[in-house]
């Protein structure tokens, strides 16, 4: 599996240092079962993060330091094949560790609820309520409205595919989007796309008819 796109430095920062909300961390953590290499940059950040604390006492302050994160650098660029531990699947959908830990159960047990246009949607609940987390499932070759954003959206791809004018987003993909990108995200024709959406505010629809039906859809 070819993982292309990535979450910023600063978001993989704030996920590393503990500063990050749960509903974030959760797009996060599911991105790392899928990515080797922010695995490989978290470890880093950690390794660093860890020697910034060191550093903090005056007699840790040698040239062992160095030689310590060195060392811990090399452990983590190790490849790491443990992707997926314990998969689940359902309707041909594997899903990693940390989203099982929320859903619990077998997808096929689980109730998705139809958004319109053959889309379907299933919210993840959380801790937290200025921050949603669904997974959605969008009909392959179908498109979702042109929208921007008015907060960050994090969309995690888990089956199929989507592309729009950044790219394509196969499973393990994750695009960050916030309100510079206006975009209509279309599914891949071969299969439904089915990803997790994590969002911070109502997206903002193009179209007068995308915003009519806005609130039923509940997006
Ligand atoms: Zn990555």
């Amino acid at each position: 599996m070819n993982v292309n796109h990535h979450p910023s430095e600063a978001l993989l920062l704030d996920y590393v240092s503990g500063t990050l909300g749960e509903t974030w961390s959760l797009g996060i953590a599911t991105h790392l079962a899928l990515c080797p290499t922010c695995r490989r940059t978290t470890g880093v950040l950690e390794a660093i993060g860890g020697d910034m604390l060191e550093a903090i006492e005056p007699a840790q302050m040698t040239d062992g330091a160095t030689a310590r994160m060195m060392a811990r650098l090399d452990v983590n660029d190790e490849p790491d094949d443990a992707v997926d531990p314990a998969p689940l699947r359902s309707e041909s959908l594997v899903l990693p560790q940390p989203l099982l830990g929320y859903l619990g159960k077998d997808l096929a047990d689980l109730k998705w609820q139809r958004l319109g246009m053959g889309a379907f949607q299933l919210l993840i609940q959380t801790q937290e309520k200025d921050v949603t987390a669904r997974l959605l499932r969008i009909p392959a070759g179908r498109p979702v409205p042109e929208h921007t954003h008015r907060g960050l959206e994090l969309t995690l791809i888990l089956s199929g595919e989507f592309s729009d004018t950044t790219g394509t987003y196969k499973r393990g993909d994750l695009q960050e989007a916030d309100d510079t990108l206006e975009h209509q995200p279309c599914a891949g024709q071969d299969e439904d796309c089915i990803c997790l959406a994590i969002t911070d505010a109502p997206l903002k629809f193009r179209s007068l008819a995308a915003r009519i039906v806005q609130p039923m859809l509940g997006i």
